[in-house]
């Protein structure tokens, strides 16, 4: 007997108070009561975020009547059995004003919702097929709104709709659901094709973007990573989702589209001469995001498989999934000729710099880092960097190290490249979840290089990479360039005229004197202290000067005495020396 779909049914119903109708309609409930929940999380942002928390309203329905619907935790409904075998409706109102890719937004200009933010999940009913019916909102002004969404379009259905129109769609099931997140409004939209497969580009919000050359260089992007991987690419289709705003970046992936948040000036305006580091950063943005598709979609640690919507799915190999996506990221601009590779070696020589001036890098590993993302690096706060090592920065820097270690080792016949095809092979295609050492394994078996220390080191230690080492026989050489003012050993914040310390370093000259993140400085040697005027005074000053410095903290004046550190010498610089180079050829194509 084939199973019976769950209905679903969204409206933009107030667009003013940012609140969506939505109704689940289940053809055969639990007769002991059916439960309902919303997750507690998205898939691809590590934090326990409590979507329920948005529900206004909720009431439950069966032939005409009203069903009793009791709460009976932060995200879980469970309704009343019901005496005949009848259908059953719960409608919610969700209220949606958070402009992130991670939740829902509803105003008189657009519409944009996860799934996780809105369908409620039928327990026991995950693995059935969904039918959701999106609604328009009322009203005239509201006759131009089209959708964009890589959710496939219920044709054949009664009520079905055509692409980007409104009606039904489907979805095999609860996870794929939630994993589509829809656009609605009167955004730009491009198309484009990469290896036969169609893209989506829906732009909403003020922009100016040259719409030509945005899918041009995203179609060589596109093209390379599904080439890469293989043909054919794993998705019928692609929708890049992008919001662009004043100010503003971040991205999330799913299985055939990626929702994305961007400043307007990072899109190129027509006629834009090269290529400016702003829309550099989204490329490699939009490019991230792509890789996921594969890696982290597909390729899934087994603790994500399946994924527990209800709390923490802790895993040791975040690093695997974010930090060689990192990596994979600028290379696929770099390969695929979006990018030169004086670019790529600045690209990297920044990652280099930002994972060498976080002393957290010492104290936390990459698995470490990884395991607990829900309670550190997706919650930083003024110590993380003194605690907390970033498994993008440091795992884009271990994937490089692990490729350059494999090619070197292999004299050249293996690469990370290879590791990541088998990967996909045996994991991403067989939908089985990779254990905590299986990356190691492939790599030890395609390379035959013994990788224990490696991984203990890179993955499970906190000691510094021998990036030097391992890029000279590539023809790249790693330089430290130093500050050009003694260190104070702070990261400070603007606040007005008032200069706030964001972050004290371990073992720095103000950690030493006393100084606390938090407090405010008013003045050093008795010279008060503006925004502009700390770096032009202290660039004056020499290693072992000693200062007095005057802060508040609460609305105590305190005074403390520092001594000035030398410069550091923190600055991460990449150059290719020699021109021609057989190793780098084979891994930059330069
Ligand atoms: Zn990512």
């Amino acid at each position: 007997m084939p199973v019976s779909p769950v209905h679903y049914r969204i409206r933009p119903a107030n667009p003013a108070a940012h609140r969506f109708e939505v109704s689940c309609t289940v053809a055969a409930p639990d007769p002991g009561g059916q439960h309902f929940a919303l997750p507690a999380w998205i898939p691809g942002s590590y934090l326990i975020r409590e979507f329920a928390r948005h529900v206004v309203a909720i009431r439950a329905e069966a032939a005409g009547k009203a069903v009793r619907l009791d709460k009976i935790d932060k995200h879980t409904w469970q309704a009343a059995p019901l005496k005949a075998n009848q259908p059953l409706t719960v409608t919610c109102e969700v209220y949606a004003w958070d402009l992130s890719v991670r939740g829902a937004h509803l105003d008189q200009t657009h519409a944009f919702f996860n799934g996780t933010s809105v369908f409620l999940r039928v327990i026991g009913q995950e693995s059935s097929p969904c039918l959701v019916d999106i609604r328009p909102p009322e009203g005239k002004m509201f006759k131009d709104w089209r959708i964009a969404t890589a959710l496939e379009p219920a044709s054949g259905n009664k009520g079905g709709a055509k692409l980007h129109g409104f009606g039904l769609y489907r979805a095999a099931n609860y996870e794929e659901l939630i994993d589509h997140p829809v656009e609605m409004g009167t955004f730009t939209l491009a198309t484009f094709d990469a290896c036969g497969i169609p893209h989506e580009v829906a732009i909403t919000g003020h922009h100016d973007c040259d719409m030509e050359r945005l899918t041009a260089d995203l179609k060589r992007v596109c093209e390379w990573q599904i080439r890469f991987f293989g043909e054919p690419a794993p998705m019928r289709r692609y929708v890049f989702l992008v919001t662009a705003v004043g100010e503003g970046y971040g991205g999330l992936e799913h299985r055939a589209s990626t929702a994305l948040l961007c400043s307007r000036n990072d899109l190129p305006h027509s006629g834009i001469k090269g290529l400016p580091e702003s829309y550099r950063t989204f490329l490699g943005l939009c490019s991230h995001e792509y890789f996921h598709t594969w890696n982290v979609k597909r390729i899934k640690p087994a603790a994500f498989v399946p994924y527990d919507l209800d709390r923490e799915n802790y895993t040791t190999q975040l690093w695997a999934f974010e930090g060689i996506t990192s990596y994979y990221d600028d290379l696929a601009l770099l390969r695929s000729g979006v990018i030169e590779l004086k670019d790529w070696l600045e690209l990297t020589a920044k990652t280099i710099t930002n994972v060498h001036r976080s002393p957290g890098r010492l104290r936390q590993s990459l698995a470490e880092s990884s395991f607990d993302a829900w309670s550190k690096f997706y919650r930083p706060d003024e110590n993380s960097p003194n605690a907390v090592v970033s498994y993008y920065a440091k795992g884009a820097l271990v994937a490089m190290a692990l490729d350059l270690t494999l090619r070197q080792g292999s004299r050249n016949k293996v690469s990370l490249d290879d590791v990541m095809r088998v990967l996909w092979a045996r994991f991403g295609q067989t939908g089985m979840g990779m254990g905590d050492d299986d990356i190691r394994h492939v790599a030890e078996e395609l390379s035959g290089l013994n990788l224990k220390r490696f991984f203990a080191e890179a993955v499970h230690g906190t000691r510094d990479l021998p990036l030097k080492k391992l890029l000279e026989p590539f023809g790249i050489g790693l330089e430290w360039e130093k500050a050009k003012i003694p260190s104070l050993g702070v990261k400070t914040s603007a606040e007005g005229n008032e200069v706030k310390l964001a972050t004290v370093y371990d073992d720095g000259p103000a950690q030493r004197a006393g100084l606390s993140a938090g407090d405010v400085l008013v003045a050093i040697d008795g010279l008060r202290v503006s925004p502009k005027g700390i770096d032009i005074h202290l660039a004056r000053l020499h290693p072992g000067d000693p200062l007095v410095v005057h802060a508040f903290r609460r609305d105590e004046l305190m005074e403390f005495a520092v001594r000035l550190a030398p410069a550091p010498a923190d600055t991460a610089k990449l150059v290719a020396w020699q021109a021609d180079n057989a190793m780098r050829k084979a891994w930059l194509g330069r």
